[in-house]
């Protein structure tokens, strides 16, 4: 497995794999053919269904500028990844280069089947399954099999990480109006922050705030601000809502959150390898079932359960994430992308608290659950894989057009 800074990476919404991806793709033609003046793009599969939608075409032009450039929508070719797009490169003498990329997910790319820049493999272990065994031989727990692994470094990049997932939050919950797109949503964050009700209990308040700050998160990543993938744009708010709540709520210090940043990293991390981060290729429980079960395992580690209690977690959160599509409405991660956030923040301290109780009689491993979201995904209709024609997209259409 590589390293969890490809896991958790910077950039603007909507989309990692639509969005930072086609971004990347477009970076990589730019360096790779300086003599280039043109480019013509087809987009294929989920990229040309939803592509419009999450902004991938606006992205392409942009970043190919001062290139000059034509998008093509090829809504019928298949292809094998769902997120793969053809660029034909036009160069100052007349040659034309053509290469084929795919953005399959986390804002990570593929070139002609490659990984552009290779990114190394750091960690030997495949699994949660060897990381334990390797966590039990070593008396580490998960934030020192981090470090042993990644070396210090890494927290110093998963400082930043935290910085940039608690501005999107700030900037998230001060800011009204109307998202962009056709739908008309209105921005909901800033609201939540203030209680309807005199006598809140408890729970509500906790869940008003989570609700607050994952709506924060996800409406700055559907206006297309800078977020983190965690794991993905569509997910972005689930792990930011978690540490900032249980942070501010039982003040814990900032070291202890990067640290659960770090644990939550490991959980993407097996489930990036071992199945799939892409609503493209296995429904929404791929993005928001894993960013609720990274989420899970951070709060897990902050209640200061052990390895198996963390394990129990991220497994529960994902075991009752499984089957969830992925339907946006007009092809914008905006409807129910937004409130999935919420409700996954919600569901991963309820799956902490679970394994709280339950991790000594857990029968199901993280490894099994994970198999089981990357089956069912292959399982699901093509219509649940964000193609906009399933699901709530399909019922609800653009009505609102
Ligand atoms: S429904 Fe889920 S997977 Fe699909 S775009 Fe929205 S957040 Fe991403």
């Amino acid at each position: 497995m590589k390293s969890i800074r490809y896991l958790f990476r910077i950039g603007n919404g909507p989309s990692s794999s639509h969005t930072i991806g086609p971004y990347r793709i477009c970076r990589y033609i730019k360096a790779k053919y300086p003599e280039a003046v043109h480019v013509d793009v087809t987009l294929y599969g989920s990229f040309a269904l939803t592509g419009r939608g999450h902004g991938t075409d606006k992205t392409i032009v942009e970043t190919l500028k001062p290139l000059t450039s034509k998008i093509i929508f090829d809504y019928k070719t298949k292809t094998e990844h769902p997120n793969t797009l053809k660029a034909e490169i036009h160069m100052a003498d007349g040659t034309v280069e053509t290469i084929w990329a795919t953005s399959p997910g986390g804002g990570s790319i593929r070139i002609n089947g490659e990984t552009s820049a290779p990114e190394p493999e750091i960690y030997p272990e495949k699994n949660f399954t060897e990381i334990k065994q390797k966590c039990a031989e070593n008396h580490w727990d998960l934030v020192e099999y981090v470090r042993q692994r990644e070396g210090d470094e890494i927290f110093d990049y998963l400082d930043t990480v935290y910085d940039t997932m608690m501005d999107a939050i700030d900037r998230g919950l001060v800011t009204s109006g109307e998202l962009p797109g056709k739908l008309h949503v209105q921005r909901r964050a800033k609201e939540f922050l203030v209680s309807k009700y005199k006598d809140e209990s408890e729970t509500g308040n906790s869940f008003r705030l989570m609700l607050a700050y994952a709506f924060a998160c996800a409406e700055e990543n559907a206006a297309g601000g800078i977020v983190v993938t965690a794991p993905t744009c569509g997910s972005c708010g689930v792990v930011p809502s978690v540490l900032k709540f249980y942070k501010s709520k039982y003040k814990k210090t900032r070291k202890e959150v990067i640290n659960a940043l770090a644990v939550a990293g490991i959980i993407g991390n097996c489930i990036k390898y071992n199945a799939s981060l892409s609503g493209a290729e296995a429904g929404c429980q791929a993005e928001i079932g894993s960013a609720c079960s990274m989420a899970a395992a951070a709060y897990a580690y902050l209640k200061q359960l052990d390895i198996n209690g963390i394990e129990c977690a991220a497994e529960v959160a994902m075991e009752h994430s499984l089957g969830l599509t992925c339907d946006p409405v007009g092809g914008y991660v905006i409807i129910p992308c937004i409130e999935r956030n919420g409700m996954a923040a919600i569901k991963a301290v309820a799956a902490a608290r679970l394994a709280e109780y339950a991790n000594d009689t857990s029968v199901v491993s993280l490894d099994e659950v994970v198999q089981t979201m990357y089956r069912t995904g292959k399982d699901m209709k093509k219509a649940y894989r964000e193609t906009s024609k399933g699901g709530l997209a399909e019922e609800v259409k653009m009505s609102k057009k």
